[in-house]
């Protein structure tokens, strides 16, 4: 039907192909609606029932209750999210924030406009190629917030760490790739662009009982008290992009749920984290730490820096694409999201041993 490459890239990223077709049908025509995705509006009752059962689906995969959650679809990427929470829930409050790479700090620089942020532990030291577990709480904080898988560094956290005050994390790279008890989550964003669908929707799945606590004096579309009440159709939502995560999710529930995806997840980790591991005068992975290393994101380096364009040449003559490590930190990364094949981590791991091989 078309050409497919082993499409590594860290977001927007990899998509099934029968959510691919599915969409481009809907970009025809939407049920019996004589109108297409792209055309229809959002107060149509097609779309609603899309809008409405995309919330439903999500919070029924995640295995979350409707009568305690919302589920909020919004604009402005998970880094709006970095905003938007503290200016919420923090006022002139204190928060701690768990740091462990590059995007965890632009969470908290967003927080420290709206009040004070305590570093609860950091992993800045050792390069974030570790998750720190001790952590300094604040008793009394408005939230602890972490990071639950990071996208640049590689690393996930293998448990969510204990604390009294409400959890909350930013989940963009690792949503729905691994069974977590999400109910100890009060509040979880993730931009859609790596598990969930394309970009331009960011989803949050927050507690109601949450949002009644969310300040009431701030610009409607900066609220989570009014996207809650207006079920996200304050304004226009992102139509498109809320349909085609509806789409992913009915396939995630065909794959066998979250349970059996994370089976195969950890299959394609495991098997480039073994190729890396067989050749270690040839690669470094950057996270040595094995219970914190991301099934999403491997990251590494070759030791011979100047065998890179070689190498990243012959993973392109094998239809590989999108290895290059984050441009802050250099190096390769094979991002192998939920849509990932496990052929295309066999591949890559085939490749990793030819390449080390060649260079003896
Ligand atoms: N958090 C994490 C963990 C991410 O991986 C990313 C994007 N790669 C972001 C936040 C920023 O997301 P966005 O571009 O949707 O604002």
């Amino acid at each position: 039907m078309m050409r497919r490459v082993y499409n590594f890239g860290a977001g927007p990223a990899i998509l099934p192909v029968p959510v691919l077709q599915q969409a481009s049908q809907g970009v025809l025509e939407i049920g019996s609606s004589g109108m297409s995705i792209l055309e229809i509006s959002h107060r149509s009752k097609e779309y609603e029932a899309i809008h409405f059962g995309t919330a439903e689906r999500l919070l029924r995969v995640l295995g979350l209750d409707a009568d305690d959650y919302d589920v909020l679809f919004l604009g402005g990427g998970a880094s709006l999210q970095f905003a938007m929470l503290p200016m919420n829930f923090l006022n002139g409050g204190v928060a701690d924030y768990v740091h462990t790479g590059e995007w965890s700090g632009k969470a908290m620089k967003e927080a420290r406009h709206f009040g004070s942020v305590n570093v609860a532990a950091s992993s800045e030291e050792g390069n974030f190629s570790f998750i720190p577990k001790d952590l300094k709480l604040t008793p009394g904080a408005k939230y602890l917030h972490i990071t639950t898988n990071n996208t640049i560094e590689g690393t996930e956290w293998p448990e969510l760490p204990a604390c009294t005050v409400p959890l909350v994390a930013d989940a963009s790279s690792d949503i729905l790739a691994r069974k977590l008890d999400y109910s100890r989550f009060t509040l979880l964003y993730a931009g859609a662009q790596k598990n969930l669908g394309p970009a331009g929707v960011t989803l949050v799945v927050v507690r109601k009982s949450f949002v009644q606590e969310a300040a009431s004096d701030l610009p409607a579309m900066l609220s989570y008290r009014v996207h809650a009440k207006a079920g996200s159709l304050y304004n226009t939502p992102p139509v498109v992009a809320i349909y085609i995560v509806g789409l992913v999710l009915a396939w995630i529930e065909e794959q066998g749920g979250v349970g059996a995806l994370e089976a195969v997840n950890r299959q394609k980790a495991q098997a480039v984290y073994e190729a890396l591991d067989e050749f270690p005068d040839v690669y470094e992975p950057t996270v040595k730490a094995k219970e914190d290393r991301s099934i999403m994101n491997v990251t590494f380096r070759l030791r011979d820096t100047s065998r890179e364009q070689e190498f990243l040449q012959g993973a392109a003559d094998r239809q590989m694409v999108g290895l290059k490590g984050h441009r802050s930190v250099g190096g390769f990364r094979a991002s192998m999201y939920n849509a990932f094949p496990l052929e295309g981590a066999l591949a890559l791991a085939d490749y990793l041993r030819e390449f080390a091989r060649k260079g003896k």
